[in-house]
């Protein structure tokens, strides 16, 4: 049986219609129209987005390239993270009026099978808090920081790109867990100040303000045994120099290369990793999902008050391409969400 309410004629959504060379700009996008259905089939949900996820990861999706996910495809809705209200329904256990995360953001309504919905709720945690704290993002640094780094309680910490959605978190589950120091960059004064301020960092410096090996130096003069990269490039060069013998290194993301159109060379001071025995190691948060512990000890820090966090809120899909744009030029602070409430 269908379980429904009124629907809207039409949906919008965002197809990618270009691949962008170099940086991405608006007109390799196109916001259109498309009828809206209830679900037809048994087993399958509508869903109305409210809010959405835009990530650095898309950019390497709008190039045709074999990669850990496949590539958005030309004149299709692009996809990511999303969560909505159900209101048609013909699965068992979803009802209108439900929320759900899924995986069909970029538009206002996605229709699908319920299997690819986890239902959410809304008084644990406001919605959006699932894409990011709570979410992709909170589980990229949960998981970066105590298993693929193995941090300890003593470890100095640098994290880059610190102000964003998984390098604010990086650095304060790492002063949780008793970090002897926690370090972070970020690309401007004022977010150079929420760092040492709200969130309590040691030390923090804007990376636009000069080589960042002489910066780290300065903010780390005792080394690093934690490296946890958003950035890539001089960022991980001047990291691998600050690293102490057995240190060790996250490879989360290389954001300062995704609009590159020639491969990087990579870091010219990689050979100092065999005196000093480092481990560089590359994460990918699809490896875990199901982790146990991270939402129980991520709500756990937000019931405290030991754990903060900060959303960047774009209203309305006609400025999601924006949004997303933004987040690569460094506009948002925590995590950058579009919404479709207002
Ligand atoms: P953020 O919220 O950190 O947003 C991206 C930030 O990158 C911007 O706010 C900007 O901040 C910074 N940035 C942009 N260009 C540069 C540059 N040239 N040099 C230094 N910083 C730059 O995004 P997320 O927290 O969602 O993602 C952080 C990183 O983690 C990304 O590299 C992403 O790809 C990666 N990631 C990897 C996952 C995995 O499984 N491996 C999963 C999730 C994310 P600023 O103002 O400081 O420049």
């Amino acid at each position: 049986m269908t379980e429904t309410t009124a629907l809207p004629a039409v949906s919008r959504e965002w197809h990618l219609i270009r691949r962008p060379q170099g940086w991405p700009v608006a007109e390799d996008f196109a916001l259109r129209e498309v009828p809206v259905a209830a679900p037809a089939e048994p087993g399958r949900i509508l869903v109305r987005n409210l809010h959405m996820s835009v990530d650095p990861y898309m950019r390497g999706r709008m190039n045709d390239v074999k990669s850990y996910i496949p590539p958005f495809q030309l004149d299709r809705p692009m996809d990511g993270g999303a969560v909505g209200e159900v209101v048609a329904s013909t699965a068992e256990g979803f009802a209108v009026g439900d929320h759900v995360l899924h995986g069909l953001g970029w538009r206002e309504y996605a229709e699908f099978d319920a299997q690819h919905a986890t239902k959410v709720d809304g008084a644990i945690a406001p919605l959006s808090a699932y894409l990011g704290v709570l979410g992709m993002p909170g589980l990229t640094a949960y998981a970066g920081l105590f298993e693929t780094a193995s941090f300890k309680e003593g470890d100095a910490v640098f994290v880059s790109g610190a102000a964003g959605a998984v390098g604010s978190l990086v650095g304060q589950f790492a002063r949780i867990k008793g970090a002897s120091r926690v370090i972070g960059s970020a690309g401007s004064a004022e977010k150079v100040d929420l760092l040492t301020g709200k969130y309590g960092f040691d030390a923090a410096f804007n990376y636009k303000d000069g080589p960042v090996a002489k910066q780290l130096r300065e903010a780390a003069p005792e080394g690093i045994d934690v490296y946890f990269d958003n950035v890539g490039g001089d960022h991980l060069e001047a990291a691998i120099g600050a690293l102490n013998v057995h240190g060790r290194a996250t490879l989360c993301g290389a954001i300062a290369h995704y609009n590159d159109t020639e491969p990087a060379p990579g870091p010219r001071n990689l050979m100092m990793a065999i005196g000093k025995r480092l481990r560089l190691e590359g994460l990918m948060v699809s490896d875990h999902y199901g982790n146990k512990d991270f939402v129980k000890d991520v709500a756990g820090w937000l019931g405290s008050g030991e754990l903060t966090y900060d959303e960047t809120v774009v209203e309305g899909i006609e400025n999601g391409v924006d949004a997303f744009l933004g987040l690569l030029r460094g506009e948002n602070t925590g995590k950058m969400i579009v919404s479709f409430t207002g």
